[in-house]
């Protein structure tokens, strides 16, 4: 093991994490890996404050088992990686050579390009010549261009550019588009009209112009890796947040040391203002300019079906690519390089091992510095950081993506399912308990097998397969089918927290996010298809009280009937038309999703805004007509005659450990009272009242609150306050001697906001209504 840390790099460490999360960037980059397989945990304690939090906060996110203490001298931890869906990192013990390695970062840009940068130009040149003389060639005819307000402006084919157009708007609106959409295809802005088309301009607040934006940014990342390493570029596409590229380099290994570097030689692209130049090319033409490169000849090879394709160039950048981008680099006014890692070609653990540089970028420098301080407020609140800081819950290598949840974790786990349980209760639902094995026989009725059985756990038990249940529908479906069924009984809610279990792959794990043990606060109706309209009404309003609860706002967007459905089409205009009633009747803003409905039935899609304003989508309500028909599930309807059911499936909560999740980050760690694993703490103000405390932590907890006392005699008073309201106690009750003779306590909240003396009594009858009403301004209501 290279141990290449000293005792005074480690109180440098320290230093640099006083006021940082990670040792560099927003998030957890690969020399936070890095660094935590090369140090001396034996020397990491409590007199390195700053790199013990960051050693506990990384052991966190790593589902491998870490022994707790750092004083345990274990020197090598085989880093399982954080990934996102689609990509594929590795870390590995071996990368602690490239963290030796580090000394020979670059220094620069190179100060002779490779060749290929030349040659690919010449290539371009001459081929853009000749597409240059075809569209002179080209008639142009007059055609009319539609905009959005339905005002028509006159233009030619072939000539007239969605820039023009722009400019003859007005310059501020030309300068602030970022990409243009010409008849509902994203397109150059400086590409020509082929035909009267309608037009859009779009600016970087749309979803559609940041994806362009990012992606048109991945390309000067891409000419700036050329330039520095001289590697072969592999894919380098926009991701949710700013962009990555991959490169292949097997004589240079990038290095966080080199960022500033890579940095430079972005800015001074953007400063060119490169144009950005859209050329179709033949496949010939294409082979031969990349032939230098085995991976673009890979992609030429396996992805491109059509005899031509586009490249686009910005500087010495040439590049496969089907566009569009922003009109020159100049539009990027400000860039980050954010992290890099490992991967591989494709993803796959076989191939090439590659080097990924990721970076986000913002039109407006401001920008930047707002997505920074978003970063550090989000990593602040890190539910893996703050499940770990307040003692909620924890992962272990020997249950991967299933969480423990301490007895914190565990009261906030419950008191979310005591409260669905206790809406249940107004609102007409019964509550289940299902099996948690089935033969996969169901999963092959079900249709789950044919699509999903991946996901699926399963064992052999007596020469027979079974499965762990993922869902609980089609359990409930031999429940309703298990009796003859009266039109009497419906709607039939059935409600059900069974356990579930979903085979993610295990590098996909994240946190509380992604899990493969979760509970749901899942519920099916049976109804008539004419209930449906009451039963999703009744689901809004149970959604939309729990939300409120909690302090989310949501949006709701109903998904209607895909191309490639199953059943009769009659039910489900019937069913959407109902659907759309209820979202109506229930009076807020919602937006429709034409076709995007499963093929089994329509649904409402719910998003959740949480205090970070960052989205979530916890909530479904999904109609069904295929699963009764599985299940041969009939009820007798009121003239006697069997009749099939509608299935609505729906959650509120969701996955109650997602929840968890996105409540701990949203909250920051500061729960509300009634979801709160530390409600109160009594504080004695000095040794001889420790009795009167202990008596008053007793009856508070026997009240049925969270309170516990605090008797260490090392501690000032006021300290023991400050602890308490930095481990987010709601209350902190002082007692002394004026407090023990009335029975009263002296309240104080977490915020400092003093309340004063009230009698114990007093106490208990007011955060029984906290609790009980889950008050969220439970601080000003006291
Ligand atoms: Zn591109
Ligand atoms: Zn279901």
């Amino acid at each position: 093991m290279v141990n290449s840390f000293s005792i005074m790099d480690l109180h440098n460490l320290d230093k640099i994490l006083q006021h940082q999360s990670y040792i560099e960037g927003y998030t957890l980059s690969e020399s936070d890996f890095q660094t935590f397989n090369n140090i001396p945990k034996n020397e990491v304690s409590t007199n390195l404050p700053n790199l013990l939090r960051w050693y506990t906060h990384i052991c966190s996110f790593l589902s491998e088992k870490v022994k707790n203490s750092p004083q345990d001298n274990v020197s090598t931890f085989n880093v399982k990686p954080l990934k996102k869906k689609t990509e594929n990192i590795k870390f590995s013990v071996t990368q602690e050579k490239e963290a030796v390695k580090e000394v020979n970062s670059v220094k620069g840009e190179l100060t002779q390009w490779p060749a290929f940068i030349e040659e690919r130009l010449q290539i371009f040149e001459k081929l853009k010549q000749q597409s240059d003389e075809i569209l002179s060639q080209k008639t142009s005819l007059p055609i009319k261009v539609t905009l959005p307000d339905g005002s028509v402006k006159e233009a030619e084919s072939w000539k007239t550019t969605p820039f023009d157009i722009a400019q003859g708007i007005s310059k501020g609106l030309a300068e602030a588009a970022v990409v243009a959409k010409v008849n509902g295809v994203v397109w150059d802005l400086e590409r020509p009209f082929e035909e009267d088309s309608s037009l859009e301009l779009l600016k970087f607040d749309n979803d559609e112009a940041k994806t362009v934006f990012w992606h048109s940014t991945a390309h000067v990342l891409g000419e700036a890796m050329e330039r520095v390493y001289g590697g072969h570029l592999c894919y380098g596409p926009p991701i949710e947040e700013g962009f990555y590229y991959d490169m292949y380099c097997d004589t240079q290994s990038v290095s966080n040391s080199d960022f500033p570097v890579l940095e430079d030689v972005m800015k001074k692209i953007v400063k060119e203002g490169q144009k950005f130049e859209r050329l179709e090319i033949r496949k010939e033409d294409l082979l031969e300019m990349f032939k230098y490169n085995k991976f673009k000849v890979r992609i030429l090879n396996e992805k491109v079906k059509t005899p031509t394709t586009t490249v686009y160039r910005c500087g010495p950048l040439i590049d496969l690519c089907r566009g569009p981008h922003v009109r020159h680099t100049g539009k990027i006014k400000s860039i980050m390089v954010t992290k890099n890692s490992a991967s591989y070609w494709e993803g796959k653990s076989d191939a090439e091992s590659l080097q990924r540089v990721y970076g986000i970028s913002f039109p407006d420098p401001k920008q930047l510095r707002e997505w920074k301080h978003f970063q550090e407020e989000a990593a602040k609140r890190d539910h893996r950081k703050l499940g770990v800081e307040q003692k909620l819950y924890f992962f272990n290598e020997l249950s991967p993506g299933s969480c423990f949840f301490s007895p914190r974790g565990a009261y906030i786990y419950n008191a979310l399912l005591d409260f669905i349980r206790s809406e249940y209760r107004k609102r007409g639902f019964q509550e289940v308990i299902s099996p948690n094995i089935y033969k996969t026989k169901l999963w092959q009725q079900s249709g789950h097998w044919d699509h999903y059985s991946e996901n699926i756990f399963s064992f052999d038990a007596e020469k027979e397969k079974f499965a762990l249940k993922p869902m609980n529908c089609p359990g409930h479906c031999i429940m309703f089918g298990n009796t003859i069924r009266s039109w009497r009984e419906l709607p039939l809610r059935m409600a059900d927290f069974g356990v579930l279990h979903r085979n993610e792959y295990s590098g996909a794990l994240t946190g509380l996010t992604r899990v493969r043990r979760f509970q749901q606060d899942d519920a099916h109706i049976f109804c008539t298809p004419e209930l449906i309209k009451t039963e999703i009404k009744g689901a809004l309003e149970f959604l939309s009280h729990v939300y409120e609860t909690f302090g989310f706002e949501y949006q709701l967007r109903l998904s209607t009937r895909p191309e490639k459905f199953m059943g009769d089409i009659d039910l489900w205009n019937k069913a959407e038309g109902q659907l759309k009633e209820s979202l109506n009747e229930f009076g807020k803003d919602w937006s429709l999703n034409p076709g995007d409905g499963a093929f089994y039935g329509p649904k409402i899609d719910i998003t959740v805004t949480d205090a970070l304003r960052r989205q979530h989508q916890c909530a479904t309500v999904q109609l069904d007509f295929q699963l009764p028909i599985r299940f041969d599930l009939n009820y007798v309807s009121e003239s006697g005659e069997k009749k099939r059911p509608v299935i609505i499936h729906r959650a509120i909560l969701g996955s109650v450990e997602r929840m968890i999740a996105v409540l701990t980050e949203s909250y920051g760690g500061k729960w509300p009272f009634w979801l709160s694993p530390r409600q109160g703490m009594v504080v004695p103000v000095v040794t001889p009242f420790d009795d009167y405390a202990k008596s008053v932590r007793d009856t508070l907890y026997e009240a049925g609150f969270e309170v516990d006392v605090n008797l260490d005699s090392g501690e000032t008073l006021n300290k023991k306050i400050r602890n308490a309201q930095l481990e987010q106690y709601n209350f902190i009750f002082v007692v002394g001697e004026k407090e023990k003779e009335h029975g009263t306590v002296n309240v104080r909240t977490r915020d400092n906001k003093v309340h004063g003396e009230h009698t114990v009594s007093d106490v208990i009858s007011k955060l029984k209504v906290l609790k009980e009403q889950r008050v969220i301004k439970w601080e000003e209501s006291f």
